[in-house]
């Protein structure tokens, strides 16, 4: 059967990242008529086009092409004039991943399709969610994708597995007709992206439409403290919210096992075992009879690299890398994870004006570094303030190491030098990874 998309003319924005080039390829494949465009002129497009416009932009292409669809890649913003030019003129206008769930169930393929989204958390409970549902006995095929790195159009070219995990950033949801999910999750919902966003109840009601499609056996999570938004009401779907009280002793022998540090961490696994209960439940499938599979699966569960990463354990001091925590959420739920334990927190980077007044007079002695240093200096008390990381380093070492004769301290109670920075890095890298990776090794080469 011929695809809806055979001999539709496509044009393809931001056409040259990796779900650019995935979504071309896939559409060429449906037997559309592609034109892509991109800023990036580097390269070539993965498959033969029939017009490359690059680095154009405008609105002519919509006349000069006369496209019947327009797709565009997750990172560019629906706010762009061509969009709404583009609808003015009858034009269809979907983000990648929503065609591609589209041209998935056209093509016959249904997984179990669990989707979370959130402001923080994202990565780590997808990842979380394809390792348990690899530990399962009768060893389902499953991709974690989306915007965790993996785009859905890909996973379509490489053939669907039974179960998908879709990472979904509230720019993915903005705009979907198609997308929907068994099981999904809104892990949480902090005042980040308000550059794209006017208020916190407009990012809040992009992630809402993660359960837009969902029908009336579907569930959606939330977690307790998500705001009842007007857009919750639209929605036919379960709509669930994880009562942490009651729950968290019902998988009390689960959550113990993860050795990935912090409750936030506890409170993801939490979110990915009651998705995995729901599907359990409504295939037919016992909850205990996996429960040893589930228990042995976040026993090895290692997370990912930059989040609350151990990197090293030596001369009585833990260093944990969560480069990754680039927003004052993030690097708050880190700091409230060692409150128990003498904490030496690294932050700093990139200024964007944040409050870091939330970090002061706690158990935490801080060590500001970048040119945010001054300002996290100033709304935290913090004595020092140093150029680099690698300076903020060598001396929370030092103030660790010194307390150590003091403290009568084990593995389970010592100091613990945390990068948990509360600020993107590129004032002084090129990513959080980069970050991360330096942290490390100046962790290993510590002595
Ligand atoms: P995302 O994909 O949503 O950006 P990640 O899993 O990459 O999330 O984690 C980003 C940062 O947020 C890390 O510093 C991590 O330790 C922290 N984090 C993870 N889970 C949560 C959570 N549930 N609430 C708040 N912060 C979290």
């Amino acid at each position: 059967m011929a695809s809806f998309l055979d001999r539709k003319k496509v044009l393809v924005l931001g056409a040259m990242g990796r779900s650019g080039k995935a979504i071309t390829e896939l559409l060429t494949d449906c037997g559309a008529v592609v034109a892509i465009t991109d800023t990036n002129t580097d390269g070539n497009p993965p498959v033969p086009v029939e017009k490359d416009f690059r680095p154009a932009q405008g609105l002519d292409l919509l006349d000069e092409f006369k496209p019947d669809v327009l797709v565009t890649a997750p990172g560019i913003p629906f706010s762009l004039p061509i969009f709404e030019a583009a609808e003015s003129r009858g034009i269809e206008v979907y983000g990648e991943m929503d065609l591609s769930f589209r041209i998935m169930e056209e093509r016959g393929a249904h997984p179990y399709v669990f989707a979370i989204t959130g402001t923080d958390g994202k990565s780590t409970s997808v990842s979380l969610l394809e390792h348990l549902v690899r530990g399962l006995r009768f060893a389902p095929s499953v991709v974690a994708c989306g915007n965790i790195g993996l785009p859905l159009s890909q996973v379509i070219l490489d053939g669907t597995p039974d179960l998908l995990v879709v990472e979904c950033s509230s720019f993915q949801l903005e705009r979907i007709h198609y997308f929907h999910a068994q099981s999904a999750s809104i892990l949480n919902l902090a005042d980040a992206h308000l550059d794209r966003y006017e208020s916190i109840q407009e990012y809040g009601e992009a992630k809402v439409n993660i359960g837009l499609y969902q029908g009336s056996f579907d569930l959606l999570v939330l977690s307790e403290d998500f705001p009842s938004l007007p857009g919750l009401s639209r929605l036919h779907g379960r709509i669930e919210r994880l009562d942490v009280q009651s729950f968290a002793p019902s998988v009390e022998n689960l959550l113990e096992r993860l050795p990935i540090p912090g409750q936030h961490n506890r409170w993801n696994l939490m979110f990915c075992l009651r998705m995995l209960q729901d599907y359990f439940q409504r295939n037919g499938m016992i909850w205990e009879d996996y429960v040893p599979d589930l228990e042995s699966a976040i026993a090895n569960f290692r997370g990912l690299p930059h989040r609350m990463e151990i990197v090293a354990q030596k001369n009585g001091l833990l260093f944990i890398n969560d480069s990754k925590a680039t927003t004052i959420q993030s690097a708050l739920v880190a700091f409230h994870s060692f409150e128990n334990r003498p904490l030496h927190l690294l932050m700093g980077g990139l200024d964007k004006h944040s409050d870091f007044h939330a970090f002061a007079g706690g158990h935490a002695r801080i060590y500001p570094f970048g040119q945010a240093g001054r300002r996290v200096a100033e709304h935290t008390g913090a004595e020092e303030c140093f150029e680099t990381l690698e300076e903020a380093f060598y001396s929370a070492c030092e103030h660790a190491h010194a307390s150590l004769p003091a403290l009568q301290t084990n593995q389970e109670n010592g100091p613990v030098i945390l990068l948990s920075p509360g600020c993107a890095s590129q004032d002084a890298y090129k990513n959080y990874e980069e970050r991360g990776k330096h942290f490390r090794e100046l962790a290993e080469s510590y002595k």
